[in-house]
């Protein structure tokens, strides 16, 4: 390897950001030599594969923002790219249903949100309309957003590693980098699978991003806190409570959606995730705990700032986490119908959540240029939806930053 010409680009992360950004780079720039390094044996080994499978339509995300703008036509390319590729996809509709009068006018603002957004077909509906796209959702009112969708991402990363291949791209598993040294205008990535020379690097390390990114000498000013998200699965013969996609109003002070009903093209319905502060960046189980990551986390002032605004809805998490009829009774709202009985224990998946220093959480894409390296900071729901897109703006940032010629 050292004798041998370095990589013009070599992407860090083989979920579907980092696989995004190295298709998009070989299908404009096919004379580029470009390398994808990914720890795990697989690609979409962690968030892009352990999460809802809902194709976004734009509804939630401040006008202006780049949640906003990306969604709208990440959902259309995420779609037609879908078909394009035989990758099964169903434009299923989402329903998001006001069961109180004191959601009413945060409903209000997501109709004008998503109008303002661009996002078509949304409809506010009564209670009679409602139950005619979900007969067992309880609402008092809804909104209708008929073009949502469900895929099962895990496909759609298996599209785009096939492309990276077909057009020469290096995709590495197994490989995890651990050392980043600048060297006569070269980036030298120390792996466990050894020594790689590069010109230039996208960071797309997802839980790992900010690690990453200090490992190539950038000092970002948030920190990667990791929010498990944990799911119950609908039994079979309850399945047919969900048409669709059924979703609570969320609460505007967090930037997660709330425990929802989700049809999945995996073959089941399930319910939820809630968010609960996670004990390892990789930490699937409750029972997951890494020393040195919960030192790092308790190490971050942004961390007790945020601890000190959002204490409450951390209770209210733990407790639904750790009490089934706690969870069950966020359900029952949506569908009154649905049983803790009806319920069987599903996966879990980690978000990847930026917090600021002042304690805020990270709410945008964060996507930031250095010269000769880019490093996505923050790409949390809908960064699936919105991965075709995000990869294409990578790119463009690129070809500001890189030398490609
Ligand atoms: C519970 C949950 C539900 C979600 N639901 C939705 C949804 O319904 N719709 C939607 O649009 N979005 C959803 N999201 C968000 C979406 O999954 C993410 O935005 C997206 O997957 C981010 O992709 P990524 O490539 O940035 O990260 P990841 O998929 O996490 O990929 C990062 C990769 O980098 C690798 N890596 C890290 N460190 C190193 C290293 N040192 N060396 C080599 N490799 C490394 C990791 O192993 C990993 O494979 C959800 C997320 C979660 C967690």
């Amino acid at each position: 390897m050292p004798g041998s010409p370095p990589y013009d680009v070599t992407v860090i992360g083989a979920g579907l950001i980092g696989l995004s950004t190295a298709m998009h780079l070989l299908e404009r720039h096919p004379r580029l030599k470009v390398a994808v390094v990914e720890k795990d044996p697989h690609p979409a080994s962690q968030q892009s594969g352990h999460n809802s499978g809902v194709i976004h339509s734009g509804i939630y995300y401040r006008p202006g923002s780049f949640k906003a703008r990306f969604s709208v036509e990440g959902r259309a390319a995420m779609t037609r790219f879908c078909v394009d590729n035989e990758v099964p996809v169903w434009t299923c509709g989402k329903l998001i249903v006001a069961t109180r009068e004191d959601e009413l006018p945060r409903l209000d603002m997501l109709l004008e949100r998503g109008t303002a957004n661009g996002v078509e077909g949304l409809e506010m509906v009564g209670p009679e309309r409602a139950r005619e796209i979900e007969p067992h959702a309880a609402a008092i009112r809804a909104l209708w957003a008929p073009g949502t969708g469900i895929v099962d991402f895990r496909r759609v990363a298996a599209v785009y590693l096939d492309r990276v291949r077909a057009m020469g791209g290096e995709v590495r598993f197994g490989t995890r980098l651990t050392t980043v040294v600048e060297r006569g205008g070269e980036t030298i990535l120390e792996t466990t699978g050894g020594t790689l020379r590069t010109r230039n690097a996208v960071n797309c390390a997802g839980l790992h991003s900010d690690v990453v990114a200090r490992m190539m000498g950038v000092a970002p000013d948030l920190r990667i806190i990791p929010f498990r998200g944990e799911y119950y699965t609908l039994k079979k013969e309850r399945e047919h409570l969900v048409r669709g996609l059924i979703y609570p109003v969320p609460d505007p002070a967090f930037p997660f959606l709330g425990v929802h009903f989700t049809r999945t093209m995996k073959g089941y319905v399930e319910a939820g995730p809630n968010a609960v502060l996670a004990t390892k960046r990789e930490g699937y189980r409750k029972r997951d705990f890494s020393p040195a990551e919960v030192i790092g986390i308790l190490g971050y002032a942004g961390f007790w700032r945020m601890a000190r605004r959002q204490w409450r809805a951390g209770v209210r998490e733990l407790n639904r986490s750790f009490r089934k009829g706690v969870f069950v009774r966020s359900l029952e709202r949506l569908i009154p119908e649905v049983t803790a009985n009806d319920l069987a224990k599903g996966g879990a998946g980690v978000r990847a959540q930026a917090v600021a220093r002042d304690g805020a959480l990270v709410d945008d894409f964060r996507i930031e240029r250095r010269p000769g390296a880019v490093h996505v900071l923050n790409a949390p729901s809908p960064g699936a939806t919105c991965s075709l897109v995000i990869g294409r703006h990578i790119v463009d940032l690129a070809e500001r930053s890189f030398n490609l010629a």
